[in-house]
């Protein structure tokens, strides 16, 4: 589904991987033809410019691991970053589905793929999770689209609203809820009208549906095929009746992408499914990771260029490791320390295993030790010149106020940090004396 923009891409860092040192132009060269090939892939002007940017200004920052070349790091941050303009920030999204019967709205253009999507989800939901699903058309304008979703559900095992002619919308999803809560279905779905165009009326049917289902879930259906079309029609139905997520068809097409790539950038809603084909099990998961390493197919390098940095990371940790064993432990080894924290899900995991930190890693979770509080000690660590880091005993009362200003905090907090970090400098100063192969050392395995 994206092979032109990966034939592109793969040209690009193909050349750039094979050089052994990269200038500055090299890379700016290199970025030059990554956004003609987003250009050219539909992804919308902001998205590619953005996403260029971001990557030239880790490249030129980036420090380059010995066993790997310039051009592979490259790969490895432009494979980051097409992951992050896939998904966003965070996990993926679940849907949400619990308490029974949840309502899912499912809107979009006519023609857009909504309603087999409607029945190709109801069929994963039932298979995959087990959940009792009804299905429900909407479309009383089109009476043979309300008859396509009950010959659908036939074919995959699933329950339809019976149809009532003269029945509006509104009052087909009532009675879709009724016999949802009375028949005791999980999941109950509603097919929306759909129409060529997005014009008032639709919206208006739409938002009237939505204020009476409430719905868990508003998935929007667009075709993948269309480029920024579809990105522009998940901007509008976003605006007008708010969505949840956005389901992507015909990526099984000829499709540039475009669409998948500023998806998410430019609604700032998650893609949650991508539609691959007619039948009904054509439905995967929306996998940004997957989708990446399709788009690049550069999977070997990514491999190469993760393993190099966590090499890299160990290196540093055995580093850390023999100054802690001195009992040397500044704001700068709580600075790495808190980073590692936020990186691997909290102090919990961390400090459970060390030996002799469990107490510790319980007083800090009653003291409310979650990511917040970890981003607001680096940020007074940040707040510190590189002397005081070093040193942390320079700290008197007027650098203090200020390193506390600086990070808009109270010095009461920043006295709270000073505390942490001499507790732990004493607890690493006597796991240190416990001798060469002592705990620490064991803790480090
Ligand atoms: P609706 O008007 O939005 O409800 O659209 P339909 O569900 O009736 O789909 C229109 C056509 O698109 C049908 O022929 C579907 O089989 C086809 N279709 C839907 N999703 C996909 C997909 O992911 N890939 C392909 N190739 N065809 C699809």
């Amino acid at each position: 589904m994206f092979e032109n923009l990966s034939d592109r891409l793969g040209g690009v860092f193909d050349r750039l991987t094979k050089q052994g040192a990269l200038s500055e132009e090299d890379v700016a060269a290199a970025m030059r033809e990554v956004r003609v090939a987003l250009l050219e892939a539909d992804v919308s002007l902001p998205v590619a410019r953005s996403f260029v940017k971001s990557v030239t200004q880790k490249a030129t920052g980036a420090a380059v691991t010995k066993s790997i070349t310039p051009g592979q790091q490259v790969v490895k941050i432009v494979h980051d970053e097409l992951i992050k303009v896939l998904q966003g920030e965070g996990e993926p999204d679940q849907l949400r589905i619990d308490n029974p019967p949840a309502p899912i709205l499912m809107v979009g253009l006519q023609g857009s793929g909504k309603t087999t999507t409607t029945a190709k989800l109801a069929k994963r939901l039932k298979d995959r999770e087990k959940k009792r699903v009804l299905l429900a058309s909407l479309d009383t304008n089109r009476p043979a689209a309300m008859e396509q979703l009950a010959i659908l559900g036939q074919q995959i095992g699933v329950d339809t609203l019976p149809i009532i002619p003269g029945e509006n919308a509104v009052q087909i999803a009532k009675r879709a809820r009724q016999q949802a809560t009375l028949g005791g279905y999980d999941v109950y779905m509603l097919d929306t009208a759909g129409r060529l165009h997005i014009d008032e009326v639709l919206m208006d049917e739409v938002q009237a549906v939505r204020d009476v289902a409430n719905p868990r879930e508003t998935l929007l259906v667009v075709d993948g095929l269309t480029g920024q079309d579809a990105v522009n029609v998940a901007s509008e139905f976003d605006g007008k009746v708010g969505i949840t997520g956005v389901v992507l068809t015909r990526m099984d097409g000829d499709g540039r992408g475009g669409a998948a790539l500023s998806m998410r950038a430019v609604t700032g809603k998650p893609i949650r499914f991508v539609g691959l084909g007619e039948k009904m099990d054509a439905l995967e998961v929306f996998d940004a990771q997957r989708v990446a390493g399709r788009i690049l197919g550069m999977g070997d390098i990514v491999a190469l260029v993760e393993k190099a940095q966590e090499v890299l990371e160990v290196e540093q940790a055995e580093r850390m490791m023999k100054r802690f064993q001195k009992g040397m432990f500044n704001m700068n080894d709580l600075r790495s320390q808190l980073e590692q924290m936020l990186k691997m899900g909290g102090m919990q995991s961390i400090m459970g295993m060390m030996p002799g930190m469990g107490k510790m890693a319980k007083q800090a979770e009653a003291a409310g030790f979650d990511d917040r509080a970890i981003k607001r000690q680096i940020a007074l660590i940040n707040s510190m010149t590189r002397k005081e880091r070093a040193n942390p005993d320079l700290l008197q009362a007027s650098r203090k106020k200020r390193i506390a200003a600086g990070a808009g905090m109270e010095v009461s907090e920043l006295n709270k940090l000073l505390k942490m970090q001499k507790q732990m400098a004493d607890t690493m100063k006597k796991l240190g004396k416990m001798g060469k192969g002592g705990l620490l050392k064991q803790a480090m395995r």
